[in-house]
């Protein structure tokens, strides 16, 4: 019988590379902590019609790519596709509002979209994202831009882009939507075949295509910025003004419109020249309408999502992090002298060492040879000799050197 693998899609991350994942994670939580941002954590699936309802029908994301399947009881789950849908019903049904004020919460973890693998694209792949709730100010805007570039800085990261752009309001959208119609109609023969259904759908999707020639055609499409009323407009240029009092600089891309429903004004993304096909490394926007079409009170908000994969594949570019060794590995023989390597070894844990003990019961000698491969500084001996002298042998790895010591000194011998 065949092994069963992992899914198609699906990755391990495996003890080699989890130093990555866990100096994103400690980088990451650092910087939202001190903008006083709190953690949240949904469940992975929820009720199919909050992804409906809050993305939006006609998106990729809710049209093709979602994981859906009736459960024991009859209803309709979905494995989360992103994660700021969750978030909001969650803030809607625990009434996190009550405070009246601004919540800022970011969150964490698995998310799910069916979709064909490749480099830095899955079907379980990872996101660290932001929400910012309660608050219309184009400085939330600017907020939730800085924290993500000063995480993305943190990590060392290069070559990115910002690029931001205004999808405007209902309004404005609808007096661009007819401008788009008009504009793709000419062409709908030639543009790919979900650009034709969007047109009647959802045209602005159709600047999202990935296809060549639709993009190719969407080039002189008319642009949405010149379609903003006065509010989207001051809106907008009050972002951009910010970002440069903040020194971020950033490109006004007015083709980017996002792949969900649910953004209003601001629409942005980061984007590494070191990727490939696969770039957009962050995305983001305001999203004003979302809370109130789920159900809650009128919210403006606004919020990103990171690819946590993504920007670990930047990270094994740009510096090699090495797995964690132990200080101390432990080598013992005999009944009496293994026991006693076990309380000695919890001991060294407790004022702080990490050690790690060998449990083969094998000749000194292979234990040794492991010892030298753990990576440890320093190797401790316990044998029937020293059970019986109440000593250890602390061995140093890196010179050779080696000594007896009485166990009672054992602590401060290799503090020095
Ligand atoms: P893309 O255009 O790459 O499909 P998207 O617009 O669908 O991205 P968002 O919904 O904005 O992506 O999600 C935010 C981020 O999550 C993306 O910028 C990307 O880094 C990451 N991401 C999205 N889908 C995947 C996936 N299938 N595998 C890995 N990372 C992903
Ligand atoms: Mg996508």
């Amino acid at each position: 019988m065949d092994n069963i693998q992992a899914i198609r899609g699906t990755k391990d991350i495996l003890p080699s590379e989890i130093i990555y994942w866990q100096y994103l994670e400690k980088t990451a939580q650092a910087i939202l902590t001190k903008a006083n941002y709190q953690e949240i954590r949904t469940p992975i699936f929820e009720q199919t019609p909050l992804f409906e309802r809050g993305i939006g029908e006609a998106t990729d994301v809710v049209g093709k790519e979602m994981y859906t399947f009736v459960d024991r009881g009859d209803r309709s789950i979905t494995l989360r596709p992103e994660g700021t849908a969750g978030v909001v019903r969650s803030y809607i049904q625990n009434k996190l509002y009550a405070s009246g004020g601004v919540d800022r919460l970011w969150y964490s973890g698995a998310m799910f979209r069916y979709e064909r693998p490749q480099a830095g694209r899955q079907r379980q792949f990872h996101q660290i994202g932001l929400e910012l709730l309660g608050s219309n100010a184009p400085r939330a805007d600017v907020e939730v831009i800085a924290i993500a570039t000063d995480i993305l800085k943190a990590l060392g990261l290069q070559n990115l882009t910002l690029q931001i752009n205004s999808v405007g309001n209902k309004e404005d959208r609808q007096n661009y939507r007819q401008a788009l119609v008009d504009y793709f109609t000419p062409y709908k023969e030639d543009l790919d075949i979900d650009s034709q259904d969007r047109l009647t759908r959802n045209p602005l999707r159709i600047l999202d295509s990935k296809d060549k020639k639709t993009q190719e055609i969407a080039k002189n499409a008319p642009s949405i910025l010149d379609y903003l009323g006065n509010d989207s407009k001051s809106h907008f240029d009050k972002v951009c003004n910010l970002l440069s009092l903040l020194g971020i600089s950033y490109e006004i891309n007015n083709r980017l419109v996002r792949g969900l429903d649910y953004y209003t004004h601001t629409a942005f993304e980061i984007i590494s020249s070191d990727l490939g096909a696969q770039a957009t490394v962050c995305g983001g926007g305001r999203y004003d309408g979302l809370v109130s079409q789920l159900g809650g009170s009128e919210t403006p908000a606004v919020g990103w999502a990171m690819g946590m994969e993504r920007l670990i594949l930047l990270l094994e570019q740009l510096q090699p992090l090495k797995a964690t060794t132990p200080d101390i590995y432990f080598v013992s023989r005999g009944d009496k002298a293994e026991n006693q390597a076990l309380v000695i070894a919890q001991n060294l844990r407790h004022h702080g060492f990490k050690v790690e003990l060998d449990l083969s019961g094998s000749n000194f000698a292979k234990q040794f040879k492991r010892g030298d491969r753990s990576g440890a500084k320093i190797c401790l001996v316990l044998g029937d000799t020293e059970v019986e002298e109440g000593t250890i042998q602390v061995k140093n790895l890196a010179t050779s050197q080696q000594k007896t010591v009485s166990q009672q000194d054992l602590i401060t011998t290799i503090k020095n």
